[in-house]
């Protein structure tokens, strides 16, 4: 079967309902960055984000391979996942460590969409990538927690209703190995903002969302904390596989999305007497766009159907994660290209979706880092950090 031919019935349903939000829709949200509140709450409704969560707990049940056709159809219509795509997967760092109590609480919400959780608390300005440096602290008092410290670049948290947040219980030094001493928290950021939770919108070269946070003093429950104290790291990362093949296929859907406007543009637009595509040098590269695409979506597909069967797929995760960012910012590239001067208006949409792909070589995951855990993982070499 084609990588564009399983779950026909949910590509159609898709994109039926991506056709209400054309280009136009997201201009105007780019121009003011604005959250796309109506196509959340579209994607809501027909029951698309909470695909992947269990039956019992009101969601499809349904496989990874699913999820990936929902967002990679998103992109391919040129919408844009990134709005909600955390609402379908963040939830299962609670579906998989949380206890019954918790799950029982929040998982039907969230499948409802009555309760958005879609932010997801990592990343710190001083420690970057290297997570097992983060310096926000929870210290317990009593039957709460107390939070301290900062975090940068966390998205959608001015519209979420939850965050799972990871902090430093022990600090980095009293513990066996660094990734020890890290734990892992629901928090409720409608009760925290004003208790504790400041947060602050960045302003980035795409419409994301993102913030930062201030954490001065918040009381959190340890009702709240998932899982046990100490083990958050092993949480975050077991959370990681799905992240990372669920943005893969956003890629690939991006690629398509430059792909086939970049063919038709060549197909159409007249220079010199005749199509632009009739020569070589237009119509080749973005050939060449397209095999990197259908390659990509072939690795997307591999690691989901391991991740499906349970089976370990770290490496196939974060290798299609990679490939696919690359061949969407190839096909990106060679869409503007193709478009020449046209490209570069905002009536085309091709410089937003652009500009839309660039992030996924950097975000959840840079590909230095992806190819160093290659390096390591598959290839025996020594870790250079
Ligand atoms: C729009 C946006 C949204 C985001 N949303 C979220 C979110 O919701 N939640 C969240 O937690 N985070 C989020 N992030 C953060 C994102 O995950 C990080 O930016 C990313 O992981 C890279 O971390 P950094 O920016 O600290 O880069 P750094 O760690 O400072 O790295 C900078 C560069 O150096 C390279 N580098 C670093 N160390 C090495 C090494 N040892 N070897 C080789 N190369 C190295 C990296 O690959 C990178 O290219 C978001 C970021 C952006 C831009």
């Amino acid at each position: 079967m084609s990588t564009r031919e399983n779950y026909p019935e949910i590509r159609e349903a898709v994109a039926k309902l991506c056709s209400q939000f054309p280009g136009e829709y997201w201009r105007k949200l780019d121009d003011t960055d604005t959250y796309p509140t109506e196509f959340v709450q579209a994607l809501t409704e027909a029951g698309f984000l909470s695909v992947l969560i269990p039956e019992q707990y009101g969601g499809s049940g349904l496989p990874i391979a699913a999820g990936c056709v929902v967002l990679e159809e998103i992109q391919r219509s040129g919408c844009n996942g990134g709005a909600c795509h955390a609402q379908m997967y963040t939830m299962g760092t609670l579906l998989r460590h949380g206890n019954e109590e918790q799950k029982n609480k929040y998982l039907p919400s969230i499948a409802d969409g009555s309760l958005r959780l879609q932010a997801f608390g990592v990343t710190e300005p001083t420690s970057g990538t290297d997570t097992t440096r983060i310096r926000t602290r929870a210290e317990r008092d009593g039957d709460d927690y107390i939070i301290n410290g900062q975090k940068v670049f966390i998205s959608r948290t001015e519209h979420s209703d939850l965050m799972v947040l990871l902090v430093r219980t022990t600090p980095r030094e009293e513990c066996k190995k660094p990734s020890d001493g890290m734990s892992v928290f629901l928090v409720d950021i409608r009760d925290a903002v004003g208790n504790g939770l400041t947060i602050n919108p960045i302003k980035v070269m795409i419409n994301h969302s993102t913030t930062e946070l201030f954490f001065d003093n918040l009381r959190v429950p340890a009702a709240n904390r998932i899982g046990e104290e100490g083990k958050g790291f092993k949480y975050i990362l077991d959370g990681m596989n799905a992240e990372r093949i669920l943005i893969a296929s956003e890629c690939v859907g991006d690629a398509r999305f430059f792909v086939e406007r970049a063919s038709a543009y060549a197909c159409e637009r007249e220079v010199f007497g005749r199509p632009i595509g009739q020569n070589q040098g237009v119509q080749f590269p973005i050939a060449r766009a397209h095999v990197e695409t259908e390659a990509a979506a072939l690795m997307v597909h591999n690691a989901a159907r391991l991740f499906d069967e349970g089976k370990p797929c770290g490496s196939e995760a974060n290798m299609c994660k990679m490939v696919a960012s690359e061949s969407a910012w190839h096909a990106a590239d060679t869409c503007l290209q193709t478009y020449g001067g046209f490209g570069y208006t905002q009536e085309y949409d091709i410089e937003r979706k652009f500009r839309e792909t660039r992030l996924y070589q950097t975000a959840p995951i840079s590909t230095n880092l992806i190819l160093s855990h290659v390096a390591v993982h598959e290839l025996g070499m020594p870790k250079s950090f």
